[in-house]
């Protein structure tokens, strides 16, 4: 992890609901976000620190209410782990920059990969190409 903030910087720099998400693992309402239903061309940049984690090309839509890519920019610029909460078992995805909380991956894809990343929109920020 390059980046590193205490707990009091990342309160500083996020707001209260980037926070919840971000650094607490929380999870946007559904249909909600302001990705969800996003098709500009460009890539989606982690909302902590700013690295680029998705590209608009490999967004599908999923009908989830959250955006959804079948696979990262680079597999080193995500980090998976397994989440028992709730009780379930699902893998979390993090930024691996920061540690910051992004959302799921679970493997019922309909693209090439198989995969399907369930990001929060409140994690990304979006630049157009
Ligand atoms: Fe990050």
């Amino acid at each position: 992890m390059k980046s590193k903030l205490s707990k009091d910087e990342w309160k500083k720099k996020l707001t209260k609901e980037q926070y919840k998400v971000l650094r607490e693992k929380g999870t946007e309402p559904a249909f909600t976000g302001k990705y969800w239903n996003h098709h500009e061309k460009g890539i989606y940049k982690c909302a902590a620190c700013g690295a680029p984690l998705f590209s608009s090309d490999k967004k599908f839509d999923s009908g989830t209410g959250w955006p959804s890519f079948d696979q990262p920019i680079d597999n080193t610029n995500v980090e998976e782990r397994v989440d028992t909460s709730h009780g379930m078992i699902r893998n979390e995805v993090l930024c691996s920059n920061c540690g910051s909380h992004l959302g799921h991956v679970f493997d019922d894809g309909p693209k090439t990969t198989g995969c399907r990343y369930c990001i929060n929109s409140i994690s990304l920020d979006f630049q157009q190409m």
